[in-house]
């Protein structure tokens, strides 16, 4: 099977950075978990070892290399050749890199892991293991967009007044609202400290767009995972 990858304009050039938003390919059913995994791991074999968690909704950052997948749903790298890999199918994917250090992190954020602040965990990890915060880029890659992502009362409340504005209202503000998870976590990020030109975007909403992405709001439990990866090539 083959898949392709997206970049965003913030990390496309780093010399020696192994990156990308998976896409699925066209016409292919949903492949079964480890199916993808070993696919990517495969892929990736020349360029290092691909690192997956058990990821859980919460805010654990795990430092790679590790043995198993262990519950986290962040993590971060300082060497070559460890390439961190986040699943998603609607939850929005954030890949960190700092170039000067050859460092990298990755956070996987639905509601809850914003909630909990999951993708600034990330990055105070990758700070915490010496990088500048100034020298950070963090993409965002495809998730549901507010479009499409209608919750409760429960997510306004969780995400607190610091992330309101991350919220519209459908039928002219009588309707259930609608969280913009990117927005979000772009707010997060900047107020970790990461300068708004630090921070790419690829502004594509998974529910929307079916011939590019999995989707659990469109799809259901039988919704396949995209596979995002970063790092630096050994
Ligand atoms: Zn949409």
């Amino acid at each position: 099977m083959t898949s392709a990858f997206a970049s965003v304009p913030g990390i496309a050039a780093i010399p020696g950075l192994v990156h990308g938003f998976e896409r699925r390919a066209p016409g292919v059913p949903a492949e079964r978990r480890e199916a993808a995994r070993l696919r990517v791991t495969a892929a990736r074999s020349r360029q290092g070892r691909v690192f997956f968690l058990t990821q859980v909704h919460g805010a654990a950052v795990a430092r790679a290399p590790w043995d198993g997948a262990p519950e986290a749903d962040a993590s971060f790298a300082t060497g070559p050749g460890v390439l961190l890999a986040i699943e998603t199918a609607d939850c929005l994917p954030v890949l960190f890199v700092d170039p000067v250090r050859r460092a990298v992190a990755a956070a996987h954020a639905g509601w809850r892991g914003t909630a909990s602040g999951v993708a600034a965990a990330a990055l105070r990890a990758l700070v915490d293991s010496g990088s500048r915060l100034e020298d950070v880029r963090a993409a965002l890659g495809p998730a549901i967009g507010a479009c499409c992502y209608e919750v409760g009362e429960e997510v306004r409340s969780a995400l607190g007044p610091d992330l309101a504005h991350c919220f519209r209202l459908a039928d002219g503000g009588r309707g259930r609202p609608h969280l913009d998870l990117r927005a979000a976590n772009r707010a997060q990020l900047e107020a970790a400290g990461l300068a708004p030109p630090a921070i790419s975007d690829l502004d594509e909403c998974t529910r929307c767009r079916a011939d590019l992405y999995h989707s659990w709001r469109r799809d259901g439990p039988a919704a396949g995972r995209m596979i995002h990866v970063v790092g630096f090539a050994r």
